[in-house]
């Protein structure tokens, strides 16, 4: 139970509204899904069905462009627009929107395989390549490409079941509810990679997924079960390598540079479905929290739905919030127009109150505490690069590594000045690239 990743915060975990209710299907399906073209690391897929085209569940409607991963229908239904629409991540993006016929007719593709223990390594690389899997805790790296760039290069393989960031009860469920899921994907990660061991790293404040997945272990398996030590950001890639193999990522580095690569839990289990039942990723689970929500609850809905059905499954606001983020209140991204959907790597809406949200408060001074440096996991100095970036002294800042910042908002969460230190260095990484694209530009044009 010993942590040994360098900094890190332990927040309030606020889990116990929805740590114990199970996951339910939504009260009343979406009348519509909007599904964006760009769910993943990579270049948006290009649709490939039109206005006034039927489809079904599963059916393949985003093909990839690039790297990328494809995007299928998570209702059955009639396409009534191809357009940008308002995505999650700000702007508006591509988007393929379904109008539901509430018939949840599955695509004849989706079939169960008898033969799975047949399946070559590069067989299963490819279903999960055609069941359009992407890093679910949040990344949404393509996981055919992660799995193609593994083998023969690692050693260890690294689930994650940390779920560390505060609120969020999705990946908890999933391991009590859906164990059997998640070990089998496991299973498939392990074949597809030619090892023989897998590590599941899970946060001691959820014991019971910790006892339930080694109660369906088989003896043989070769999958162990690490219990954490809690402590934000344990799930974070690097941290949580670190604090199960010792190993650490070098700045600027990948997990593999250390023959090592990491899954998130509902991504095993999304494997196995893919695998055993040939069902793409068309739904997941997303927890519904904060004290402004009027019935937190985890519930498995399709990719698509919009944010303000969800909200609404979830009995709407009982009181207005001070902040709505997808994904925790450390990461979270804010979201301001509630028709934009969820998507492959949501794992929740968060409803913060004034008072959850306090930390937000007007910024002070810096008093110089140190605290930003003890607490960031990546060795960086928070304060100095926060004091460059004022300057636009983007050299001093890159000096200080800016670009290594994994966002974590570990520092936000210590400074006792209430600096928005996060949302700086979101804005230093983006003027820095600016600069990068700009000069590169000046290169090519003057070659
Ligand atoms: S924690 Fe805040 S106040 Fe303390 S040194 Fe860092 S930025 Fe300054
Ligand atoms: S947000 Fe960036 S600077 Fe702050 S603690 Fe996390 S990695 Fe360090």
């Amino acid at each position: 139970m010993s942590h040994k990743f360098y900094g890190g915060v332990h927040p309030a975990e606020h889990k116990e509204a929805t740590e114990r209710k199970p996951v339910v299907p939504l009260e009343e399906a979406p009348a519509q899904v909007v599904i964006p073209m760009s769910m993943h690391v990579g270049a948006p897929c290009k649709p490939i069905v039109a206005v006034g085209d039927e489809v079904k569940v599963g059916q393949k409607i985003g093909e990839i462009a690039g790297l990328g991963a494809p995007i299928h229908a998570s209702v059955s239904g009639k396409v009534v627009a191809v357009e940008a629409r308002p995505h999650p991540g700000g702007g508006k993006m591509m988007s393929v929107v379904i109008e539901n016929d509430f018939q949840d007719t599955p695509c004849e593709t989706i079939k169960h395989r008898d033969n799975v223990d047949a399946l070559t390594p590069q067989e299963i690389i490819d279903i999960v390549k055609e069941a359009g899997i992407t890093g679910m805790g949040g990344a949404g790296f393509p996981t055919h490409v992660k799995l193609s760039g593994a083998v023969g290069k690692v050693d260890a393989i690294l689930i994650n079941g940390a779920e560390c960031e505060p609120y969020i009860t999705a990946d908890h469920r999933l391991m009590l509810e859906r164990g059997e899921a998640v070990l089998g994907g496991v299973g498939f990660i392990m074949k597809a990679l030619g090892l023989k061991e897998a590590t599941i790293g899970i946060e001691g404040n959820k014991l019971d997924a910790v006892e339930h997945l080694k109660s369906l272990l088989p003896a043989d398996s070769g999958i162990h079960i690490e219990t954490l030590k809690t402590r934000y950001p344990q799930g974070a890639e690097k941290q949580l390598i670190q604090r199960i193999t010792g190993r650490e990522v070098p700045p600027g580095g990948l997990p593999a540079d250390v023959g090592c690569t990491v899954f998130n839990v509902a991504t095993a289990s999304a494997i196995y479905d893919a695998v055993t039942e040939g069902k793409p990723l068309t739904h997941r689970n997303v927890t519904l929290t904060g004290g402004a929500m009027a019935r937190p609850m985890n519930v498995n809905a399709p990719i698509g739905t919009p944010i303000e059905h969800l909200i609404k499954m979830a009995g709407g606001f009982q009181t207005q919030p001070q902040r709505l983020l997808m994904g925790g209140p450390m990461m979270g991204n804010p979201q301001y127009d509630l028709t934009a959907p969820m998507m492959k790597g949501t794992n929740c809406i968060l409803a913060l109150t004034d008072a959850e949200a306090a930390v937000q408060d007007t910024e002070q001074t810096c008093i110089r505490c140190g605290k930003c440096v003890n607490a960031c996991p990546m060795h960086l100095m928070p304060l100095y690069m926060r004091m460059y970036s004022m300057k636009r002294d983007w050299d001093k800042v890159q000096e200080y590594n800016v670009m290594d910042c994994m966002e974590c908002g570990s520092c936000n969460y210590i400074c006792p000045a209430r600096i928005h230190l996060v949302q700086t260095f979101r804005m230093a990484k983006f003027e820095i690239r600016g600069l990068q694209q700009k000069a590169k530009a000046k290169e090519a044009a003057k070659a």
